[in-house]
Protein backbone atom coordinates (compact mmCIF):
# COMPACT_ATOMS: atom_id res chain seq x y z
CA UNK A 1 0.00 0.00 0.00
CA UNK A 2 1.38 3.64 -1.37
CA UNK A 3 0.37 6.18 1.12
CA UNK A 4 1.37 9.97 0.71
CA UNK A 5 2.71 11.31 4.05
CA UNK A 6 2.07 14.99 4.62
CA UNK A 7 4.83 14.38 7.03
CA UNK A 8 7.50 13.40 4.28
CA UNK A 9 5.59 14.79 1.48
CA UNK A 10 6.24 11.28 -0.44
CA UNK A 11 4.34 8.14 -1.21
CA UNK A 12 5.56 6.08 0.66
CA UNK A 13 5.57 2.17 1.35
CA UNK A 14 2.93 1.94 4.01
CA UNK A 15 3.96 -0.32 7.37
CA UNK A 16 1.85 -1.10 10.20
CA UNK A 17 3.15 -0.49 13.62
CA UNK A 18 1.75 -4.01 14.13
CA UNK A 19 1.14 -6.55 11.21
CA UNK A 20 -2.61 -6.79 10.04
CA UNK A 21 -3.83 -3.78 12.21
CA UNK A 22 -4.34 0.18 12.06
CA UNK A 23 -4.41 2.47 14.63
CA UNK A 24 -6.23 5.69 12.90
CA UNK A 25 -6.98 8.91 14.62
CA UNK A 26 -9.98 11.11 12.74
CA UNK A 27 -10.48 15.27 14.03
CA UNK A 28 -14.12 14.58 14.26
CA UNK A 29 -16.73 17.36 13.65
CA UNK A 30 -17.59 20.37 15.97
CA UNK A 31 -20.85 19.87 16.78
CA UNK A 32 -22.18 23.44 16.61
CA UNK A 33 -23.98 23.56 13.49
CA UNK A 34 -25.30 21.00 10.93
CA UNK A 35 -22.00 19.75 8.62
CA UNK A 36 -21.68 20.37 5.32
CA UNK A 37 -20.97 18.32 2.15
CA UNK A 38 -17.37 19.58 2.48
CA UNK A 39 -17.22 18.69 6.16
CA UNK A 40 -18.97 14.79 4.87
CA UNK A 41 -16.19 14.45 2.67
CA UNK A 42 -13.66 14.57 5.07
CA UNK A 43 -15.34 12.22 7.18
CA UNK A 44 -16.16 9.93 4.05
CA UNK A 45 -12.56 9.60 3.44
CA UNK A 46 -11.80 8.29 6.74
CA UNK A 47 -14.62 6.14 6.23
CA UNK A 48 -12.84 5.34 3.16
CA UNK A 49 -9.50 4.10 4.47
CA UNK A 50 -11.14 2.49 6.88
CA UNK A 51 -13.04 0.27 4.61
CA UNK A 52 -9.71 -0.27 2.00
CA UNK A 53 -7.62 -1.42 5.02
CA UNK A 54 -10.56 -3.60 5.81
CA UNK A 55 -10.57 -4.79 2.42
CA UNK A 56 -7.18 -5.85 2.59
CA UNK A 57 -7.89 -8.30 5.68
CA UNK A 58 -6.41 -5.71 8.64
CA UNK A 59 -8.07 -5.31 11.99
CA UNK A 60 -9.01 -1.48 12.11
CA UNK A 61 -9.26 0.56 15.37
CA UNK A 62 -10.98 3.71 14.09
CA UNK A 63 -11.46 6.98 16.85
CA UNK A 64 -13.61 9.52 15.74
CA UNK A 65 -14.01 12.61 17.96
CA UNK A 66 -16.93 15.20 19.07
CA UNK A 67 -15.42 18.40 19.84
CA UNK A 68 -17.82 19.93 22.10
CA UNK A 69 -15.92 22.75 24.02
CA UNK A 70 -12.79 24.85 23.48
CA UNK A 71 -12.92 25.50 19.60
CA UNK A 72 -13.10 28.89 19.34
CA UNK A 73 -14.23 30.82 16.69
CA UNK A 74 -10.84 31.09 15.03
CA UNK A 75 -8.85 28.29 14.95
CA UNK A 76 -6.05 30.48 16.05
CA UNK A 77 -7.16 30.27 19.57
CA UNK A 78 -9.37 33.62 19.57
CA UNK A 79 -12.90 34.34 19.31
CA UNK A 80 -15.76 32.79 21.10
CA UNK A 81 -15.99 29.14 21.71
CA UNK A 82 -18.21 27.64 18.46
CA UNK A 83 -20.48 25.82 20.69
CA UNK A 84 -21.27 28.71 22.97
CA UNK A 85 -22.28 31.63 20.50
CA UNK A 86 -24.08 28.91 18.80
CA UNK A 87 -25.97 28.26 22.11
CA UNK A 88 -26.55 31.55 23.04
CA UNK A 89 -28.20 32.25 19.31
CA UNK A 90 -30.27 29.31 19.76
CA UNK A 91 -30.86 30.02 23.33
CA UNK A 92 -29.96 26.18 24.45
CA UNK A 93 -27.03 24.83 26.48
CA UNK A 94 -24.02 23.84 24.93
CA UNK A 95 -25.08 20.06 25.90
CA UNK A 96 -28.27 20.25 24.47
CA UNK A 97 -26.31 21.78 20.91
CA UNK A 98 -24.20 19.11 21.12
CA UNK A 99 -26.86 16.43 21.52
CA UNK A 100 -28.57 18.18 18.56
CA UNK A 101 -25.81 18.40 16.15
CA UNK A 102 -24.28 15.39 16.44
CA UNK A 103 -27.77 13.34 16.15
CA UNK A 104 -28.37 15.35 12.47
CA UNK A 105 -24.24 14.39 11.97
CA UNK A 106 -25.19 10.68 13.04
CA UNK A 107 -27.83 10.12 10.17
CA UNK A 108 -25.81 11.92 7.59
CA UNK A 109 -23.24 9.47 8.15
CA UNK A 110 -25.52 6.56 8.40
CA UNK A 111 -27.07 7.80 4.91
CA UNK A 112 -23.86 8.24 3.54
CA UNK A 113 -23.19 4.49 4.53
CA UNK A 114 -20.28 5.29 6.99
CA UNK A 115 -19.03 2.78 9.55
CA UNK A 116 -19.49 3.31 13.08
CA UNK A 117 -16.27 4.40 14.44
CA UNK A 118 -14.40 1.82 17.59
CA UNK A 119 -14.95 4.76 19.45
CA UNK A 120 -16.40 8.01 19.19
CA UNK A 121 -15.08 10.13 22.31
CA UNK A 122 -16.49 13.48 23.31
CA UNK A 123 -13.85 15.63 24.08
CA UNK A 124 -16.16 17.35 27.38
CA UNK A 125 -16.24 13.54 28.87
CA UNK A 126 -12.38 13.87 28.75
CA UNK A 127 -11.29 16.92 30.68
CA UNK A 128 -9.31 14.75 32.80
CA UNK A 129 -6.98 13.07 31.13
CA UNK A 130 -6.71 16.56 28.83
CA UNK A 131 -5.89 18.20 32.41
CA UNK A 132 -3.25 15.32 33.15
CA UNK A 133 -1.09 15.99 29.50
CA UNK A 134 -1.09 19.21 30.67
CA UNK A 135 0.07 18.71 34.03
CA UNK A 136 3.14 16.90 31.99
CA UNK A 137 3.91 19.77 30.06
CA UNK A 138 4.05 21.92 32.86
CA UNK A 139 6.34 19.56 34.03
CA UNK A 140 8.66 18.69 31.74
CA UNK A 141 8.85 22.80 30.90
CA UNK A 142 7.09 22.53 27.53
CA UNK A 143 4.12 24.50 29.06
CA UNK A 144 3.60 28.05 31.27
CA UNK A 145 0.88 29.74 32.69
CA UNK A 146 -0.17 32.79 32.53
CA UNK A 147 -3.23 34.69 34.34
CA UNK A 148 -5.34 34.29 31.41
CA UNK A 149 -4.35 30.41 29.86
CA UNK A 150 -1.97 28.02 29.95
CA UNK A 151 0.49 28.02 26.81
CA UNK A 152 2.81 25.67 25.01
CA UNK A 153 5.64 27.01 24.31
CA UNK A 154 6.80 26.31 20.85
CA UNK A 155 10.27 27.47 21.00
CA UNK A 156 10.72 24.28 23.43
CA UNK A 157 10.27 22.17 20.93
CA UNK A 158 12.86 20.92 17.63
CA UNK A 159 11.17 21.32 14.25
CA UNK A 160 7.44 22.84 15.47
CA UNK A 161 6.39 23.19 12.11
CA UNK A 162 7.84 19.89 10.81
CA UNK A 163 4.52 19.20 9.50
CA UNK A 164 3.35 22.38 7.33
CA UNK A 165 7.04 23.24 6.50
CA UNK A 166 6.57 26.86 7.80
CA UNK A 167 9.44 29.03 9.30
CA UNK A 168 8.73 29.72 12.51
CA UNK A 169 10.97 33.23 12.63
CA UNK A 170 8.32 34.60 9.77
CA UNK A 171 4.77 34.95 11.49
CA UNK A 172 3.16 32.07 10.61
CA UNK A 173 -0.47 31.12 10.02
CA UNK A 174 -2.06 30.56 13.18
CA UNK A 175 0.28 32.49 15.07
CA UNK A 176 0.54 36.20 16.11
CA UNK A 177 -3.52 36.85 16.48
CA UNK A 178 -3.88 36.49 20.38
CA UNK A 179 -1.11 38.57 21.34
CA UNK A 180 -2.46 41.31 21.85
CA UNK A 181 -5.24 40.15 24.26
CA UNK A 182 -2.74 38.21 26.35
CA UNK A 183 0.40 40.34 26.92
CA UNK A 184 2.37 37.54 29.42
CA UNK A 185 2.24 35.24 26.25
CA UNK A 186 5.94 34.76 25.45
CA UNK A 187 6.25 34.33 22.24
CA UNK A 188 3.11 35.12 19.42
CA UNK A 189 2.75 31.55 17.75
CA UNK A 190 2.50 29.86 21.19
CA UNK A 191 -0.89 28.39 21.64
CA UNK A 192 -3.28 27.53 24.04
CA UNK A 193 -3.45 23.90 26.40
CA UNK A 194 -5.98 25.41 28.88
CA UNK A 195 -7.96 28.98 28.96
CA UNK A 196 -8.66 30.44 32.28
CA UNK A 197 -12.41 31.40 33.02
CA UNK A 198 -11.12 35.33 33.02
CA UNK A 199 -10.89 37.99 31.10
CA UNK A 200 -12.52 37.47 26.86
CA UNK A 201 -13.85 34.31 28.82
CA UNK A 202 -15.08 35.12 31.89
CA UNK A 203 -18.75 34.15 30.81
CA UNK A 204 -17.66 30.67 29.56
CA UNK A 205 -20.60 28.18 29.83
CA UNK A 206 -18.47 25.05 29.97
CA UNK A 207 -15.70 24.76 32.73
CA UNK A 208 -14.08 22.94 35.23
CA UNK A 209 -11.53 22.83 38.04
CA UNK A 210 -7.89 22.15 37.73
CA UNK A 211 -4.96 22.14 39.06
CA UNK A 212 -3.57 25.07 37.48
CA UNK A 213 -3.38 28.24 38.94
CA UNK A 214 -4.54 32.21 38.09
CA UNK A 215 -4.78 34.99 40.28
CA UNK A 216 -8.03 35.93 37.81
CA UNK A 217 -10.09 32.03 38.85
CA UNK A 218 -10.58 30.02 41.71
CA UNK A 219 -9.79 26.43 41.42
CA UNK A 220 -8.27 26.88 38.33
CA UNK A 221 -11.65 27.37 36.78
CA UNK A 222 -11.57 27.06 33.00
CA UNK A 223 -12.17 24.65 29.89
CA UNK A 224 -9.60 23.32 27.63
CA UNK A 225 -7.54 24.63 24.27
CA UNK A 226 -8.99 22.75 21.10
CA UNK A 227 -5.87 20.99 19.76
CA UNK A 228 -5.19 19.36 23.12
CA UNK A 229 -8.60 17.12 22.69
CA UNK A 230 -6.82 15.66 20.12
CA UNK A 231 -3.88 14.25 21.66
CA UNK A 232 -5.70 13.12 25.13
CA UNK A 233 -8.37 11.27 23.30
CA UNK A 234 -5.66 9.95 20.69
CA UNK A 235 -3.39 8.32 23.60
CA UNK A 236 -6.14 7.58 25.72
CA UNK A 237 -7.64 5.35 22.92
CA UNK A 238 -4.82 4.32 20.97
CA UNK A 239 -1.54 5.04 22.60
CA UNK A 240 1.63 7.17 22.27
CA UNK A 241 1.87 6.60 18.20
CA UNK A 242 -0.90 5.88 15.81
CA UNK A 243 -0.43 4.65 12.47
CA UNK A 244 -2.41 6.82 10.95
CA UNK A 245 -4.05 10.53 11.49
CA UNK A 246 -6.29 11.91 9.19
CA UNK A 247 -7.92 15.24 8.59
CA UNK A 248 -8.79 18.24 6.05
CA UNK A 249 -5.69 20.35 4.80
CA UNK A 250 -6.86 23.42 6.47
CA UNK A 251 -5.63 21.30 9.79
CA UNK A 252 -2.18 21.44 8.54
CA UNK A 253 -0.60 24.25 10.14
CA UNK A 254 -2.30 24.61 13.40
CA UNK A 255 -3.70 22.10 14.65
CA UNK A 256 -2.10 18.89 13.71
CA UNK A 257 1.10 21.01 14.00
CA UNK A 258 0.10 21.69 17.55
CA UNK A 259 -0.82 18.12 18.16
CA UNK A 260 2.37 16.61 16.96
CA UNK A 261 3.85 19.16 19.39
CA UNK A 262 1.76 18.37 22.48
CA UNK A 263 1.92 14.47 21.45
CA UNK A 264 5.60 13.89 21.29
CA UNK A 265 6.78 16.24 23.70
CA UNK A 266 4.59 14.52 26.61
CA UNK A 267 5.12 10.93 25.34
CA UNK A 268 8.41 10.95 24.26
CA UNK A 269 7.61 9.41 21.01
CA UNK A 270 6.75 9.44 17.61
CA UNK A 271 2.95 10.72 17.18
CA UNK A 272 2.26 9.70 13.86
CA UNK A 273 4.00 7.68 11.00
CA UNK A 274 1.70 8.60 8.50
CA UNK A 275 -0.46 11.43 7.99
CA UNK A 276 -3.02 11.85 5.54
CA UNK A 277 -5.50 15.15 4.27
CA UNK A 278 -8.10 15.32 2.15
CA UNK A 279 -8.26 18.17 -0.24
CA UNK A 280 -11.34 20.50 0.11
CA UNK A 281 -14.99 20.33 -1.48
CA UNK A 282 -15.58 23.51 -3.91
CA UNK A 283 -19.07 24.52 -5.42
CA UNK A 284 -19.15 25.79 -8.67
CA UNK A 285 -15.17 26.04 -8.68
CA UNK A 286 -15.81 28.31 -5.24
CA UNK A 287 -14.58 28.20 -1.48
CA UNK A 288 -18.53 26.74 -0.07
CA UNK A 289 -19.82 29.92 1.52
CA UNK A 290 -23.05 30.14 3.95
CA UNK A 291 -23.39 34.03 2.62
CA UNK A 292 -23.73 32.63 -1.16
CA UNK A 293 -25.87 29.97 0.28
CA UNK A 294 -23.91 27.50 -1.02
CA UNK A 295 -22.87 25.33 1.57
CA UNK A 296 -25.06 22.66 1.10
CA UNK A 297 -26.30 19.96 3.85
CA UNK A 298 -26.98 16.81 3.02
CA UNK A 299 -30.90 17.47 3.98
CA UNK A 300 -30.84 19.62 1.20
CA UNK A 301 -29.36 17.13 -0.96
CA UNK A 302 -32.02 14.86 -0.22
CA UNK A 303 -35.18 17.48 -0.59
CA UNK A 304 -33.67 17.96 -4.10
CA UNK A 305 -34.70 13.97 -4.21
CA UNK A 306 -31.46 12.71 -4.77
CA UNK A 307 -30.11 9.55 -3.29
CA UNK A 308 -27.60 10.39 -0.60
CA UNK A 309 -25.57 7.13 -2.09
CA UNK A 310 -25.02 9.59 -5.28
CA UNK A 311 -22.81 12.15 -2.97
CA UNK A 312 -20.56 9.50 -2.08
CA UNK A 313 -20.63 8.06 -5.71
CA UNK A 314 -19.68 11.54 -6.56
CA UNK A 315 -16.86 11.83 -3.84
CA UNK A 316 -15.43 8.79 -4.98
CA UNK A 317 -14.55 9.56 -8.68
CA UNK A 318 -12.41 11.87 -7.01
CA UNK A 319 -8.67 11.27 -5.72
CA UNK A 320 -9.18 12.41 -1.79
CA UNK A 321 -6.13 14.71 -2.29
CA UNK A 322 -7.73 16.50 -5.04
CA UNK A 323 -10.05 19.66 -4.93
CA UNK A 324 -14.04 18.56 -5.23
CA UNK A 325 -16.02 20.41 -7.65
CA UNK A 326 -19.63 20.01 -6.54
CA UNK A 327 -22.46 20.99 -9.50
CA UNK A 328 -26.03 19.85 -9.20
CA UNK A 329 -24.99 17.98 -12.73
CA UNK A 330 -22.25 16.66 -11.15
CA UNK A 331 -24.12 15.03 -8.86
CA UNK A 332 -27.14 13.83 -11.39
CA UNK A 333 -24.70 11.94 -13.30
CA UNK A 334 -23.35 10.39 -10.71
CA UNK A 335 -26.64 9.29 -9.53
CA UNK A 336 -27.19 8.10 -13.12
CA UNK A 337 -24.11 6.20 -12.30
CA UNK A 338 -25.12 4.43 -9.34
CA UNK A 339 -28.44 3.59 -10.66
CA UNK A 340 -26.99 1.84 -13.29
CA UNK A 341 -25.13 -0.22 -10.96
CA UNK A 342 -27.86 -0.70 -8.82
CA UNK A 343 -30.05 -1.89 -12.06
CA UNK A 344 -27.48 -4.23 -12.65
CA UNK A 345 -27.30 -6.12 -9.24
CA UNK A 346 -30.90 -6.12 -10.21
CA UNK A 347 -31.13 -7.45 -13.31
CA UNK A 348 -32.08 -11.22 -14.59
CA UNK A 349 -29.34 -13.82 -13.29
CA UNK A 350 -29.45 -14.52 -17.47
CA UNK A 351 -26.64 -15.81 -19.69
CA UNK A 352 -28.41 -14.62 -22.20
CA UNK A 353 -26.41 -11.39 -21.96
CA UNK A 354 -22.99 -13.17 -23.31
CA UNK A 355 -23.27 -13.57 -27.22
CA UNK A 356 -23.78 -16.96 -29.01
CA UNK A 357 -20.39 -16.26 -30.77
CA UNK A 358 -18.38 -16.13 -27.71
CA UNK A 359 -20.01 -19.01 -25.96
CA UNK A 360 -19.01 -21.27 -29.54
CA UNK A 361 -15.66 -19.95 -28.33
CA UNK A 362 -15.84 -20.98 -24.73
CA UNK A 363 -12.94 -23.36 -24.80
CA UNK A 364 -10.59 -20.85 -26.02
CA UNK A 365 -10.97 -17.56 -23.75
CA UNK A 366 -9.59 -17.60 -20.59
CA UNK A 367 -11.67 -19.26 -17.76
CA UNK A 368 -14.01 -16.79 -16.16
CA UNK A 369 -12.09 -17.30 -12.48
CA UNK A 370 -8.86 -15.96 -14.55
CA UNK A 371 -10.87 -13.14 -15.32
CA UNK A 372 -12.15 -12.15 -11.85
CA UNK A 373 -9.20 -12.60 -10.48
CA UNK A 374 -7.52 -10.13 -13.21
CA UNK A 375 -10.28 -7.81 -12.66
CA UNK A 376 -9.80 -8.58 -8.37
CA UNK A 377 -6.11 -7.82 -8.72
CA UNK A 378 -6.60 -4.66 -10.77
CA UNK A 379 -8.83 -3.18 -8.46
CA UNK A 380 -6.74 -3.47 -5.33
CA UNK A 381 -4.05 -2.05 -7.10
CA UNK A 382 -6.33 1.22 -7.42
CA UNK A 383 -6.22 1.29 -3.96
CA UNK A 384 -3.27 0.80 -2.91
CA UNK A 385 -2.00 3.24 -5.28
CA UNK A 386 -2.86 5.66 -2.52
CA UNK A 387 -6.35 5.10 -2.38
CA UNK A 388 -7.43 6.10 -6.07
CA UNK A 389 -10.86 5.37 -6.29
CA UNK A 390 -11.50 6.60 -9.48
CA UNK A 391 -9.33 4.29 -11.20
CA UNK A 392 -11.04 1.65 -8.82
CA UNK A 393 -14.31 2.89 -10.44
CA UNK A 394 -13.14 2.90 -13.88
CA UNK A 395 -12.45 -1.48 -13.54
CA UNK A 396 -15.52 -2.08 -12.21
CA UNK A 397 -17.54 -0.67 -15.17
CA UNK A 398 -14.82 -2.41 -17.68
CA UNK A 399 -15.50 -5.47 -15.31
CA UNK A 400 -19.51 -5.04 -16.26
CA UNK A 401 -19.09 -4.67 -19.71
CA UNK A 402 -17.00 -7.62 -19.93
CA UNK A 403 -18.61 -10.10 -22.29
CA UNK A 404 -16.11 -12.44 -20.90
CA UNK A 405 -18.23 -13.00 -17.31
CA UNK A 406 -21.38 -14.19 -16.73
CA UNK A 407 -23.46 -11.34 -14.32
CA UNK A 408 -23.73 -13.61 -11.52
CA UNK A 409 -19.73 -13.79 -11.42
CA UNK A 410 -19.87 -9.75 -11.99
CA UNK A 411 -22.35 -9.64 -8.92
CA UNK A 412 -20.72 -11.79 -6.71
CA UNK A 413 -16.97 -9.24 -7.55
CA UNK A 414 -19.39 -5.98 -7.25
CA UNK A 415 -20.42 -7.01 -3.78
CA UNK A 416 -17.27 -7.97 -2.69
CA UNK A 417 -15.83 -4.40 -4.11
CA UNK A 418 -18.05 -2.63 -2.54
CA UNK A 419 -16.95 -3.24 0.74
CA UNK A 420 -14.21 -1.25 -0.09
CA UNK A 421 -16.77 1.56 -1.65
CA UNK A 422 -19.66 1.26 0.40
CA UNK A 423 -22.04 2.24 -2.11
CA UNK A 424 -24.71 -0.11 -0.28
CA UNK A 425 -24.99 -2.83 -3.46
CA UNK A 426 -25.09 -5.59 -0.70
CA UNK A 427 -28.34 -3.80 0.56
CA UNK A 428 -29.89 -3.62 -2.89
CA UNK A 429 -29.37 -7.71 -3.47
CA UNK A 430 -30.53 -8.46 -0.11
CA UNK A 431 -33.52 -6.56 -0.37
CA UNK A 432 -34.43 -8.03 -4.00
CA UNK A 433 -33.83 -11.57 -2.80
CA UNK A 434 -36.61 -11.44 0.21
CA UNK A 435 -38.84 -9.61 -2.25
CA UNK A 436 -38.48 -12.56 -4.71
CA UNK A 437 -38.40 -15.61 -2.33
CA UNK A 438 -41.65 -14.32 -0.40
CA UNK A 439 -43.75 -13.32 -3.49
CA UNK A 440 -42.31 -15.90 -6.09
CA UNK A 441 -44.86 -18.13 -4.70
CA UNK A 442 -48.07 -15.70 -5.56
CA UNK A 443 -46.43 -15.23 -8.89
CA UNK A 444 -46.93 -18.51 -9.82
CA UNK A 445 -50.63 -19.28 -8.15
CA UNK A 446 -51.44 -16.22 -9.98
CA UNK A 447 -50.26 -17.15 -13.54
CA UNK A 448 -51.79 -20.74 -12.42
CA UNK A 449 -55.15 -18.76 -12.19
CA UNK A 450 -54.80 -16.94 -14.88
CA UNK A 451 -54.11 -19.94 -16.96
CA UNK A 452 -57.51 -21.81 -15.45
CA UNK A 453 -58.70 -18.21 -16.53
CA UNK A 454 -60.33 -17.90 -12.65
CA UNK A 455 -59.99 -14.32 -13.08
CA UNK A 456 -61.13 -13.62 -9.13
CA UNK A 457 -58.40 -15.53 -7.84
CA UNK A 458 -56.07 -13.68 -10.04
CA UNK A 459 -56.88 -9.94 -9.20
CA UNK A 460 -56.87 -11.36 -5.45
CA UNK A 461 -53.44 -12.65 -5.57
CA UNK A 462 -52.70 -9.64 -7.79
CA UNK A 463 -53.26 -7.41 -4.15
CA UNK A 464 -51.50 -9.85 -1.80
CA UNK A 465 -48.22 -9.19 -3.95
CA UNK A 466 -48.95 -5.19 -4.44
CA UNK A 467 -49.45 -5.69 -0.68
CA UNK A 468 -45.72 -7.15 -0.20
CA UNK A 469 -44.46 -3.73 -2.42
CA UNK A 470 -44.36 -5.55 -6.01
CA UNK A 471 -46.51 -4.01 -8.63
CA UNK A 472 -47.52 -6.92 -11.12
CA UNK A 473 -48.35 -6.16 -14.61
CA UNK A 474 -49.95 -9.22 -17.20
CA UNK A 475 -47.48 -8.91 -19.18
CA UNK A 476 -44.75 -9.83 -16.67
CA UNK A 477 -46.84 -13.24 -15.65
CA UNK A 478 -48.85 -13.91 -18.99
ZN1 LIG B 1 -7.77 16.95 15.91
Amino acid sequence: MLLYNTLTKKLEEFKPIKKGEIKLYHCGPTVYWTQHIGNLRGMFCADLIVRIFKYLGYQVSHVRNYTDVGHLTSDEDTGEDKMEKRARIEKLSPEKIAEKYIKIFEQDTRELNMLEPTVKPKATEHIQEMIEMVQILVAKNYAYATDLAIYFDVSKVKNYTKLSGQILEKNIQGAGKSEVSDPQKKHSSDFALWFFKAGAHQNALQFWSSPFDSKLVKDGEGFPGWHIECSAMSKKYLGNTLDIHLGGIEHIPVHHTNEIAQSESTNGVKFTNYWLHNEHLLVNNKKMAKSEGTSYSLSEVKKKGFNPLSLRYLFLTTHYRSKLNFTWKSLEASEKALNRLFDFMRGSRSEGDIPKCRLQNETQRPKHTQVIKNYETQFQRALENNLDTPKALAIIWEMIKSKELKDDDKKTALLKFDKALGLGLDKITTKEIKISNEVEKLIKQREEARKNKDWKKADELREEIKKRGLAVSDKSVG
